[in-house]
């Protein structure tokens, strides 16, 4: 398996947490994880990290999720960069105009773990056959 990058953008250092160690747990050495806790940071260290996915928070200070999915999507170089958004709010409005701006998909909290997996063992496959 080729490794790879993954940027948790959430305000809630709980939530980083369990998404890193189920991360760690599954991909072990596969995986370098990075966090931030609001869209804001993550845009000013985007191009240092440079990942492979994105795994957003909907609801944030500073920049929510929905506006840090667009100024990500504006740049040519995140075109492919999968972005997952991990939200209670699953409303399908919302939903929409976010895959209109190139969401890959979406988690409802709370946090499901066998969900989130089967998500991302679809995504890292994807990922592996580029
Ligand atoms: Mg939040």
């Amino acid at each position: 398996m080729n490794s790879f990058r993954v940027a948790i953008v959430d305000d809630s250092a709980t939530m980083r947490m369990i998404i890193k160690k189920t991360l760690v747990t599954q991909y072990s050495d596969d995986v370098e994880v990075f966090e931030l806790e609001n869209g804001k940071k993550f845009i000013e260290q985007v191009d240092k990290i440079k990942p492979d996915i994105v795994l957003l928070d909907w609801n944030m200070p500073e920049m929510d999720g929905f506006e840090t999915l667009k100024i990500l999507k504006e740049e040519e170089e995140y075109q492919e960069t999968i972005v997952i958004m991990i939200t209670s709010d699953s409303r399908k409005e919302k939903v929409k105009l976010a895959t209109k701006e190139g969401l890959s998909g979406y988690i409802i909290k709370p946090f499901d773990r066998k969900r989130f997996l089967d998500m991302m063992e679809k995504v890292v496959e994807h990922l592996n056959s580029k």
